[in-house]
């Protein structure tokens, strides 16, 4: 009986009868991180699991408990490590701990799985952990376990992005706590947007360079790196169903043994 999504959610033994019955298993990628004055810091991590719950809605797919931290907040993409609330881990510590669940998924027996990242700046320490489990297991002699691994905004078409940006898009890495986030959240979690506090700063302009210590007084004082005016929870939806439908297709691509949900 395939009836619930999340692992959390599920007894030790209807998780063993899926995980023997092939199921896949989903592991969204967050962060604990300020979003503005208008959105909940575990924005990346609440949007993670979305898209995975979205998925595991049309699949036989588990979604494990998200990673609700992630690796440091930079200037150009989350605002930066300074806010207050921006809580990180270290580079290796994220990488450990992703190859560490890993292993335990590959010990109890799954033998497909995808990563679904949602902040940004986790994406190589999620290959890194990756590529450390892996290795793991194959020194072990497990060699048919298979990972997926992506950043769920790759998924949105352009058509969607013409819709939504008709002035222009301003970028992926400018879209922290703006229109596609803010959009997201509030087709997902409305009660958890405070449309009231939308801040009108930005957008950020960098220079092509870094410095350290930080340069905060490059960031909006908000925190959030484009404005978020024209957000709306049907431009949230449009993202949506980009994001259900486009990595669905992906799995049934790539591991076509995944069984429909039933
Ligand atoms: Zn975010
Ligand atoms: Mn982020």
């Amino acid at each position: 009986m395939i009836n619930r999504i999340f692992m959390n959610e599920m007894s030790w033994t209807s998780y063993q009868k899926r995980i023997e019955g092939g199921a896949l298993i989903l592991l969204p990628t967050g962060a604990t991180e300020q979003h503005g004055p208008h959105l909940p810091m575990g924005t990346d991590a609440m949007l993670a699991t979305a898209v995975a719950a979205d998925v595991a809605k049309k699949l036989d797919a588990i979604v494990a408990p998200v990673l609700s931290f992630g690796y440091k907040s930079q200037p150009k993409m989350g605002g930066g490590n300074h806010f207050c609330g921006t809580t990180s881990l270290d580079a290796d510590t994220l990488a450990h701990v992703l190859r560490d669940v890993i292993k335990e998924f590959a010990r109890h027996g799954a033998r497909k799985l995808v990563l679904i990242n949602g902040h940004y700046e986790n994406m190589m320490f999620t290959i890194e952990g990756v590529d450390l489990a892996m290795r793991e297991l194959a020194y072990r002699g497990i060699q048919d376990f298979q990972v997926m691994r992506l950043e769920y905004w790759d998924f949105t078409k352009r058509e969607t992005l013409e819709k939504i940006f008709p002035g222009g898009f301003p970028g992926f890495d400018l879209e922290h706590a703006a229109v596609m986030e803010t959009s997201l959240m509030l087709h997902h979690h409305p009660h958890l947007v405070d449309m009231s506090a939308l801040p009108d700063d930005g957008p950020a302009s960098f220079p092509p360079y870094d410095i350290y210590p930080t340069r905060t007084g490059w960031v909006p004082c908000s925190g959030v790196l484009s404005p978020a005016q024209g957000c709306s929870a049907e431009k949230g939806k449009l993202l949506a169903d980009d994001y259900a439908t486009g990595v669905t297709g992906a799995i049934r691509k790539e591991f076509p043994n995944v069984k429909e949900r039933s």
